[in-house]
């Protein structure tokens, strides 16, 4: 849910103060987007306890969406296997090299040869769609961030999830992200500011809640859910936030609150 930094305590227990982990279940298979401190109570839930196999898309590598990478229990379990995709961009190694280098000194211990049998790393160029099994589509669009990052939509007959973060809307334009958008069930957007609160601050590559509610409505997604929330804005700044988004006409708008899950039919 949180953005930048996962952020402990009372202030955030509403909306949570995990960093950005989200999962899609679509069938038998199982799709993560990003390793946030999230994943960590994820592997512990009862969905992992006695599921086999899993797979993982980073939309980046900042440490906000890799920290809970390492702390994901079923990685070290025997057995297991999680599929991890990456894109690969100019000058940026590969996921396996990142995170080989995230999971060693001095970082941490040295836990690549530990996970390396569980984990099956694959690289993509950004656009190209990743087939996951049969009848689920991932289609993938580059993002307006520092460094780059990816946008995924997973697409399983009718039904389409999109998980937009970071990305610098003011920066990047709209045309080529609502074509991508288009009509999704569900539109999970970085929505790290508020212009009634931070209109003139620096974007640091990432949106405010209300270029994501016009990009929702322009693109007739149904659901848009405010993400990667800012650790500046504790739970009283997001109940307004989430109080605003509800009186949004044309799309059904609310705040992502850890924990909270959506059943598209
Ligand atoms: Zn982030
Ligand atoms: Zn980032």
């Amino acid at each position: 849910m949180r953005g930048s930094v996962p952020c402990p305590g009372p202030d955030y227990a509403e909306f949570g103060g995990n960093s950005s982990c989200v999962v899609v279940e679509c069938g038998e298979a199982l799709l993560i987007f990003d390793a946030g401190s999230g994943i960590r109570p994820l592997g512990n839930s009862a969905a992992f306890a006695t599921r086999r196999s899993a797979t993982l898309f980073f939309s980046h590598f900042h440490h906000d969406h890799i920290v809970g990478f390492p702390f994901f229990a079923p990685i070290f379990e025997s057995g297991f296997r999680l599929d991890v995709y990456a894109a690969r961009r100019p000058g940026i190694p590969s996921v396996h090299a990142v995170m080989n280098a995230a999971l060693s000194s001095p970082y941490l211990p040295d836990l690549m040869p530990i996970v390396a049998p569980q984990c099956v790393f694959h690289d993509f160029a950004v656009g190209n769609d990743v087939q996951i099994g049969p009848g689920i589509a991932v289609r993938t669009h580059d993002l307006c961030h520092p460094g780059g990052a990816t946008a995924y939509r997973v697409q399983s007959g009718s039904h389409s999830v999109a998980y937009v973060t970071d990305h610098e809307m003011a920066t990047a334009g709209s045309d080529a992200l609502r074509d991508f958008v288009e009509g999704c069930d569900v539109l999970i957007f970085d929505s790290m500011f508020d212009e009634r609160i931070d209109g003139d601050k620096p974007r640091w590559g990432h949106s405010t809640v209300q270029e994501g509610v016009a990009l929702a409505r322009d693109a007739g997604c149904t659901q848009f859910v405010a993400f990667h929330h800012n650790p500046n804005y504790p739970d009283p700044v997001m109940r307004e936030i989430d109080a605003w988004l509800s009186e949004q006409a044309g799309v059904k708008a609310f705040a992502a609150r850890e924990g909270m899950s959506l059943l598209i039919e």
